[in-house]
């Protein structure tokens, strides 16, 4: 994890630009309680928790930009208040005299603007334009970066999103999906302030939610600092100015909150290295006994990469054509299966940028060998299924298409073709 300023045009994410750029654009509203920054109270200001719930609603840009400076307006006015009453009453109270008054609630509401779509190239030609100007292991789109080369769009991952926030609003704790890498610079004009845990800890972070009765991973969490120092668990507390790029290391827990008014854009970044891919795999294998969708098809992806790319690692390399033998083991397990049962698979190219398939039941990913339902396949809907949840419906498969998506024989080769490369030199062209 480090913190480094970053020459971006901030000016292109301002809210004044957002607004004239793309007002109409879907804003994600989170609805929580404006908290000191390093605690979490329960409503009543009685107790603190771990559990830190906030309601969903939508928004616009436009809307939220009202909202924003109106919210802004409104503590000019507050500030200038509480002077004038100081000077009457000349008497002192330090900050901190008021930031403890406020434990006890009630704890004023915000709203936090959140998970705002960027991707769209026409919409956000210059703001993504300026973005591709940041070095490339920060970049979105980079022959080193590990999502560049999923094939397809993953939403939030290899594209942007950009929040917009007022003093209070949070991030409450998680770690990125499948342990990839974040990169998050701050618009401004205020600060945030952030908190993380070394990824080691994600284990003890885990067992702190799970005694206070919430999911790790699904779950909405605002990590007790002094329950961290108790276990003994290290945790990074630092100020993100405006113009300050955070990026936070594979698997990274983290969570925090704006300080003043400020806008964020962040997207997520796996660099080509043994321990990124060690560390998404186990999360991917973690998500499937968990009931947890892996949002990058981490099957798919080492597919691509034996394809696309050479692998000097030999770590990396081992693990990758360890991943690749699994699934052409599993590929011809369900292939002789099928055969027994008299089941033919039929024929349907992979088309080039099809995303990777997942199982409209359990969510796993379903790679090559695709159980669709008779109905949906005559609609040309093709709603997918894994091969344990199809026939946990129809033990036979009575009812189910079995779609092909590659040849066994093109598998075989590029399996075979994957091959560790050569060291590359410094001094190579
Ligand atoms: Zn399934």
């Amino acid at each position: 994890m480090f913190v480094l300023s970053v020459s971006v045009d901030l000016g292109l994410f301002s809210t004044k630009t957002l607004v004239e750029a793309n007002p109409e654009q879907l804003v994600e509203v989170r609805t929580q309680l404006c908290q000191p920054a390093d605690e979490n109270w329960d409503a009543s200001g009685q107790r603190k928790q771990w559990r830190c719930e906030s309601i969903r609603s939508y928004t616009t840009i436009a809307k939220y930009a009202q909202y924003q400076a109106a919210s802004f307006q409104e503590s000019l006015r507050e500030e200038n208040e509480k002077k004038g009453q100081k000077e009457l009453s000349d008497s002192e109270t330090t900050s901190s005299e008021t930031v403890s008054r406020r434990h006890k609630g009630p704890f004023k509401q915000v709203k936090f603007g959140t998970n705002i779509d960027v991707s769209d190239e026409k919409k956000w030609k210059l703001q993504l334009q300026e973005l591709s100007k940041l070095p490339a292991f920060a970049r979105v789109v980079s022959a080193g970066n590990l999502l560049s080369h999923v094939g397809h769009s993953i939403l939030g991952m290899n594209t942007v999103q950009l929040f917009m926030k007022v003093p209070g609003s949070r991030t409450p704790g998680h770690q990125e999906h499948n342990n990839f890498c974040a990169v998050n610079i701050n618009i401004g004009p205020g600060d945030c302030e952030w908190f993380a845990v070394p990824e080691p800890y994600w284990g003890v972070m885990s067992e702190f939610c799970e005694k206070n009765n919430i999911n790790f991973l699904k779950g909405s969490w605002w990590p007790n600092l002094e329950d961290l120092y108790e276990a003994n668990v290290p945790v990074y507390r630092f100020i993100q100015r405006p113009g300050d790029l955070v990026w936070l290391n594979t698997g990274t827990v983290h969570w925090g909150q704006a300080i003043g008014w400020c806008n964020n854009i962040w997207w997520n970044v796996g660099p080509l290295t043994a321990y990124q891919y060690k560390l998404a795999v186990e999360r991917y294998e973690w998500n499937k006994l968990q009931s947890v969708k892996s949002m990058v098809p981490m099957v798919h992806l080492s597919w691509n990469m034996a394809r696309n790319i050479k692998v000097s690692d030999h770590k990396l390399f081992e693990m990758i054509k360890f991943c690749l033998l699994r699934t052409l083991k599993q590929c011809q397990t369900i292939k002789e299966a099928l055969v027994a049962a008299g089941k033919e698979t039929v024929w349907h190219r992979r088309s080039r940028d099809e995303p990777a398939h997942y199982c409209s039941i359990c969510e796993v990913e379903v790679f090559n060998l695709l159980f669709v339902t008779s109905d949906s396949y005559s609609r040309k809907s093709c709603v997918v299924q894994c091969q344990d949840c199809a026939r946990k419906a129809s033990s036979d498969l009575d009812g189910f298409v079995v779609l092909q998506q590659f040849r066994m024989e093109d598998l075989m080769q590029v399996y075979d073709q994957f091959s560790l490369a050569p060291a590359l030199h410094s001094s190579a062209s």
